[in-house]
């Protein structure tokens, strides 16, 4: 439901992650979590029910790391629990997702044939083993990505966060809204404006069907056939 997303600079990431996440509640959500790169290990925190609750975890737990990605979750496929609650994660890949994959069962059933080991009943899971799996077959993050999202039918906005990588989220848009946030040698992702008002003003939505690899002082843009393509900045009047 909601997505957010932060890298580069040098304050932490979960305070900040949460903070964009309370902007996103009006949206309605049943649970919540947050990873990050810790040492270039992925590291999560997540909790049931009301951000009050994952915040009540941060701070038994702090979870350190400037690059992250974080997820309000409405669940549509697997129930309301800490185990299907977002981020989703590998020790390779870490994901975030708003929307259904609607191939997700077909998908699963092929990962578990090639030796994935499932940890939840969501369908957002699935996109997390199949780029585990090419990510353990040599591929780039990169590469993995824009294969992974071929395979996708259904409604998503995402954000993924790689072990190793704590200079690159890569992000996709298939119907759902989903905005990259521009700072000064950071960047931020965003279902919208609002979202991102605390950190910036300096907006650019995805288009539909558009992907983006994003590191502390960049982003660009690709189509699903991996060409890049344009978009424009557009400054916000949301007040922060
Ligand atoms: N379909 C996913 C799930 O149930 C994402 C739901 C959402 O948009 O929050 O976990």
């Amino acid at each position: 439901c909601g997505i957010v997303g932060v890298i580069g600079g040098t304050t932490l990431a979960a305070p900040r992650l949460l903070d964009a996440l309370r902007r996103l509640e009006y949206r309605g959500y049943d649970s919540a979590g947050i990873a990050t790169l810790v040492d270039g290990k992925i590291d999560r925190r997540r909790a049931e029910g009301k951000l009050d609750r994952l915040a009540g975890v941060l701070q038994t737990n702090p979870l350190p790391g400037m690059t992250g990605i974080g997820h309000t979750r409405w669940a549509t496929h697997g129930g309301p629990t800490e185990r299907n609650a977002h981020p989703h994660a590998t020790a390779r890949v870490a994901a975030v997702h708003n929307g259904i994959i609607e191939n997700f069962a077909e998908l699963r059933a092929e990962l578990e044939a090639a030796g994935q080991v499932f940890q939840s009943d969501t369908d957002t899971e699935t996109v997390v083993q199949l780029l585990d799996l090419l990510l353990a077959q040599g591929m780039a993050p990169e590469a993995a990505a824009h294969a992974a999202l071929k395979r996708l039918h259904g409604a998503f906005a995402m954000a993924f966060l790689f072990a190793d990588h704590p200079d690159l989220l890569i992000v996709a848009r298939h119907g759902p809204a989903l905005a990259v946030g521009h700072g000064e040698g950071e960047m931020y992702v965003g279902n919208d404006a609002l979202a991102l008002a605390p950190l910036t003003r300096r907006i650019t939505y995805l288009e539909d069907g558009d992907w983006a690899v994003i590191t502390p002082t960049g982003v660009r843009f690709m189509d699903m056939a991996g060409r890049e393509v344009r978009r424009q900045e557009k400054p916000t009047h949301v007040s922060g």
